[in-house]
């Protein structure tokens, strides 16, 4: 394709689909044929000022609309991502290299959190306590907050967006959202249809960029919240500048997560869940299991687990033989494949290598096969990095307890699962891990869009987390009204009215 023939992404202004006058522009490439898909603007300083003019004044109006008026717009919003999730899911399968199944559960994810979002009214419902003190009632009211901004990661280019600008604006807010440049052709299709639903002029506004569009939210004054998913490096960055700037920031980071298997547990369904945990969607999910730690007699299973994860392979998105797809960028790949040589040189044992991984058909795909170690220890940089690739590390532990602080001692604390038959163990586990997501005998415990995404430690930085009733706090304001009437004021009920 020649390059003026390539699609240009727009940028979404005050409610309208806008090609940015940008001299900078990044390539949108199929991770599984480098084919350049479209290119991304980088925002330019007028552009990202006219969106936050517009975001600001569409403010003004947006707060005083009804909210079961706002409701209705997720109403519609949700019925139409279902009826073009399938359309929805092959635009990102297009663009992440996710196999279509894996793609389909990215938008229905999103989905779940948008039927959450037309409960906004009684999510917005605030306290009251009646005779506070003589003759005083205390009430309280749940009110938006302004601006608010979401900045995404490549991985989840469906599901992320969608936890973060319905609910703030189904609270009343308006949104600009930055999507990852890496795959922006999704979150168009999303905005898309949330102007299809009938949302107003300059509620939602989209800005592409990297870095330095990132810096102009984190500056700008008139943004009042930031919500934030990807890399704990930026994670940290973003949460500095923009608590720095007096700005509520909710930054989700990068992530270890442990799975602790019991010799005691279901073995076959041990073996299932890893496999697809650790090796699915080619390892790039933040609640993926990137460690197995297998505890007493639970150790003789390691070959076997090794052997069944050896017979994924990774394909093309419609592969329906697929077990994953390829990672993300050329420069993903090698940092992957970078990882497991480093593991070999710190002296674990490579059971499973994914490098040199080739793909029928595809012979420029960012592919890694899946990949198992043995023998990793706890000063291993295999084991203290996150790879976000398809590499299972799996290490030993002569007890609960040592498994429990082995976790523990680990900086992240997004998920953790545990499998086994005790009741007991489970809840010791439940109880004592330091980690914000716990499965039992499920391997990927990601919250429904009722309860929060809670992760802890360093896979979080902020209070209040994504979705549920936590969300809706991040995205408002409480205000406390205290208010006494005076019975003497009350009119005599004979007295001629006046007006
Ligand atoms: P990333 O940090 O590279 O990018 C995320 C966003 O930040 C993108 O929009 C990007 O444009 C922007 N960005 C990148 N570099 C920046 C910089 N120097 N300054 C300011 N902004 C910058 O992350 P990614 O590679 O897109 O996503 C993968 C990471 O996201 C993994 O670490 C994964 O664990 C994490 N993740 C975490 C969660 C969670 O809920 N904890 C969920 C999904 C992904």
């Amino acid at each position: 394709m020649s390059q003026k023939n390539i699609k240009r992404v727009p940028l979404y202004i005050n409610g309208e689909f806008v090609q940015s006058k940008s001299a900078e522009w990044i390539s949108v490439t199929n991770p599984a044929t480098q084919e350049v898909l479209a290119e991304v603007p980088c925002a330019t300083q007028a552009e990202m000022e006219a969106a936050v003019a517009s975001a600001k004044e569409a403010f003004l109006t947006w707060k005083e609309t009804p909210v079961s008026e706002r409701a209705r717009v997720m109403l519609r919003y949700q019925a139409l991502l279902k009826e073009h999730h399938d359309e929805i899911a092959e635009i990102l399968a297009s663009e992440t290299g996710k196999t279509f199944d894996d793609a389909k559960g990215d938008v229905w994810r999103g989905i779940e959190v948008v039927e959450h979002a037309c409960n906004v009214p009684s999510l917005l419902m605030g306290e009251t306590v009646e005779n506070v003190a003589r003759n005083i009632d205390s009430y309280s009211y749940t009110q938006p907050l302004g601006v608010c901004a979401g900045i995404t990661p490549f991985n989840f280019p469906a599901m992320i967006p969608l936890w973060m600008f319905p609910l703030s604006i189904a609270c009343g807010n308006t949104f600009i959202l930055k999507p990852s440049e890496q795959d922006p052709l999704t979150p168009t299709r999303l905005v898309e249809l949330f102007e299809e639903a009938g949302a107003p002029k300059g509620v939602l506004q989209v800005l592409h960029g990297g870095k330095d569009q990132v810096d102009f939210i984190l500056d700008e004054p008139a943004v009042r919240a930031i919500s934030f998913v990807g890399s704990v490096p930026v994670g940290q960055y973003i949460y500095r500048r923009g608590t720095e700037n007096m700005k509520r920031v909710q930054a989700f980071a990068g992530a270890k997560n442990h799975c602790v298997i019991m010799p005691d547990a279901n073995k076959s369904q041990v073996i299932n869940n890893l496999v697809g945990a650790s090796v699915g969607a080619a390892g790039q999910r933040c609640m993926a299991i990137s460690v197995a730690v297998f505890v007493g007699a639970a150790r003789d299973w390691i070959p076997e687990i090794a052997a069944e994860i050896a017979k994924v392979k990774p394909g093309g998105w419609n592969d329906k033989q697929a077990g994953f797809g390829p990672l993300i960028s050329q420069q993903a790949k090698q940092r992957v494949e970078n990882f497991i040589t480093q593991g070999e040189q710190e002296g674990a044992e490579l059971l499973v290598d994914g490098r040199n991984c080739t793909v029928d058909g595809f012979p420029d795909g960012n592919w890694v096969g899946p990949t198992v170690f043995g023998n990793v220890t706890r000063d291993m940089e295999i084991y203290k990095q996150e790879i976000f690739g398809p590499v299972l590390c799996t290490m030993e532990s002569e007890s609960l307890e040592d498994a429990i602080a082995l976790v523990n001692a680990n900086p992240y604390g997004n998920g953790t699962s545990i499998f086994t038959a005790s009741g007991a163990a489970a809840r010791k586990y439940q109880h004592e891990i330091e980690v914000g997501q716990v499965g039992i005998n499920i391997p990927i415990p990601v919250p429904l869009p009722f309860f929060s995404f809670t992760g802890w430690k360093g896979s979080f930085f902020g209070d209040l987390h994504a979705y549920g009733k936590q969300a809706v706090r991040f995205y408002s304001e409480t205000k406390t009204i205290t208010a006494r009437w005076f019975e003497s004021d009350i009119a005599d009920a004979n007295a001629p009215n006046m007006t």
